[in-house]
């Protein structure tokens, strides 16, 4: 069967429509330059870090999870779960698995690598796999997930990766000049 003769099957927790699960594959093939677009984007968002902190992340929060709500929901069925593994999982969002799984597939892939709960669906960890593949630090893929953080649905995970490596930058820079000065 066709990836996109795909039909929901309306027995998974997780709702979802036939031509956003088409555009999800779709990523998952581009997941390279995707993952180019991404880092790009990160950086455009830390050069921003003076920006958001003088608006105050908190009132950032509001416009910028709109317009990662739009952009990630068409591409991947973003479930915005507030801590995006995009990166790490070859494109393919782990919350649009029926179980959530976020340290790859259950025991019930099917031999034809679709998914135990929806059948016609191929499953969301063997898309990730296929879309590691293309990239150039899907090695990542093998890195363990933190369990997901409930209280962190609804919010944007651009911005708190941003606030994130905002403050490590500023902690390394902090040990370095310490270091300096006890020289
Ligand atoms: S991992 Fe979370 S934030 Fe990233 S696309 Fe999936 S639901 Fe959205």
């Amino acid at each position: 069967m066709p990836k996109t003769a795909y039909q929901p099957s309306h027995t998974s927790p997780v709702v979802r429509s036939r031509a956003l699960f088409t555009i999800r594959l779709w990523s998952v093939r581009h997941s390279r330059g995707l993952e180019r677009i991404y880092k790009l984007l990160a950086k455009i968002f830390l050069k921003l870090h003076p920006f958001w902190s003088w608006v105050g992340y908190k009132r950032a929060e509001k416009p910028v999870v709109f317009v990662e709500k739009a952009v990630k929901g068409l591409l991947f069925d973003c479930r915005m779960c507030g801590q995006c593994a995009l990166s790490d999982t070859g494109m393919s969002c782990p919350m649009n698995c029926p179980k959530s799984l976020r340290n790859g597939p259950c025991g019930g892939v099917r031999a034809n690598g679709n998914c135990e709960v929806e059948p016609d669906m191929p499953c969301v960890w063997v898309e990730a796999w296929k879309g590691s593949r293309n990239m150039k630090e899907g090695d990542q893929i093998l890195k363990v997930q933190e369990p997901v953080n409930h209280s962190y649905r609804g919010t944007s995970s651009w911005l708190r990766v941003t606030a994130e490596d905002a403050a490590r930058l500023k902690k390394e820079k902090e040990t370095l000049t310490a270091a300096r000065n006890t020289q």
